[in-house]
């Protein structure tokens, strides 16, 4: 075990993590970030709407915000899964997949959030690549081109209206039977948006970019990108398995400052939010660092008056 009781554990080193050790460093606590680096967006070549970081990707975002980090020497970056949690606020002790303990006074859980596996025959290999979860990010390098959009019920009239803003040519299908209503199915064909509901076959493709989605009965969906929404759970069971409250939809519950229902527990970033932005997860994280800065030192000024 290593024997300096920390700060603050920040559980999760993407933009949320990354950003509250940035702050937490700067306000000279100690800290560790465990970080076992499987972000959700790992899948991606390339991150966007970050201004300054606008096109970079995944992996060169964490490399440089882990750079700006080594210049406070208080905080340190550990290679590692946080497994499992016990005590109470004040004392948390966290233990490592590699046998490592950490002790800390405060925790935070920036541990985003995970696909669950894609149940579409080739939509794995294009993941990230053609095929995407948001159009803020990636409908601009799609603009005007042929796309699908995969979706049954509620996704198809989120994507229809937000996606016509880049391109008219896009085709949904359903992949089995669609949950629409007949007032939705009629609003769809009044903008002459076709809608396929015989099961998917296969996604064809060539280095990740689709070329077609071919359907059980044959027909053939020529384009150039996806959209679809995947079932997402939260990134780690740590969260719920120190009691913390989790929604149906696998967020942590947090208050405006990021705290949870558990004493001295905090979560920042896609694990406590449904806005699935780099930017937005660090300032969460920024501001949720702020917020346990806040609660360390008003603890430290009392003990000590
Ligand atoms: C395909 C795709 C494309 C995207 N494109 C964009 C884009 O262009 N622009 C944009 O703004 N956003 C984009 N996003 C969203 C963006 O990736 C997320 O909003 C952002 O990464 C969330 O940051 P985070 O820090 O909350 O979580 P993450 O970046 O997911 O980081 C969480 C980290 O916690 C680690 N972790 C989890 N559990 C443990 C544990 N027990 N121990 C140790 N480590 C743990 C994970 O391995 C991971 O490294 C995209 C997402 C996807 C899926």
């Amino acid at each position: 075990m290593r024997e300096q009781l920390l700060d603050v554990a920040i559980i999760g080193g993407g933009p949320a993590g990354l950003n509250a050790a940035l702050m937490l460093g700067r306000a000279r606590k100690n800290v560790v970030v465990i970080d076992e680096g499987r972000p959700r967006n790992a899948v991606t070549r390339e991150t966007h709407g970050f201004l300054t970081r606008d096109g970079v990707s995944p992996s060169e975002f964490r490399r440089i915000a882990q750079e700006e980090i080594s210049a406070y020497p208080s905080v340190s970056i550990v290679a590692d899964t946080a497994v499992s949690i016990t005590g109470t606020d004040g004392q948390f002790l966290i233990t490592t997949a590699q046998g490592e303990t950490f002790a800390c006074k405060k925790l935070l859980f920036a541990v985003g959030m995970k696909d669950q596996p894609l149940d579409v025959p080739g939509l794995a290999e294009v993941y990230g690549k053609s095929a995407f979860v948001c159009p803020y990010c990636d409908g601009w390098e799609l603009r005007d081109k042929p796309l699908v959009i995969i979706s049954k019920g509620a996704g198809v009239m989120h994507f229809a209206p937000l996606l016509s803003g880049w391109t008219n040519r896009f085709t949904i299908c359903t992949n089995g039977p669609d949950e629409l209503t007949e007032a939705q199915r009629e609003e769809l064909r009044q903008h002459r948006v076709p809608v396929l509901n015989t099961p998917i076959r296969s996604i064809d493709s060539i280095d990740g970019m689709v070329q077609q989605v071919v359907l059980e009965d044959g027909t053939t969906i020529p384009c150039e990108g996806i959209f679809f929404s995947p079932e997402l759970v939260t990134g780690s069971d740590l969260p719920q398995s120190i009691g913390c409250h989790i929604t149906e939809a696998g967020m942590v519950v947090v208050d405006d400052f990021g705290k949870t229902n558990i004493p001295g527990v905090y979560s920042a970033g896609d694990a406590a939010s449904r806005q699935y932005q780099a930017i937005a997860a660090a300032a969460k994280g920024a501001f949720t660092a702020a917020a346990i800065n806040n609660e360390l030192n008003l603890e430290a000024w009392r003990r000590n008056g």
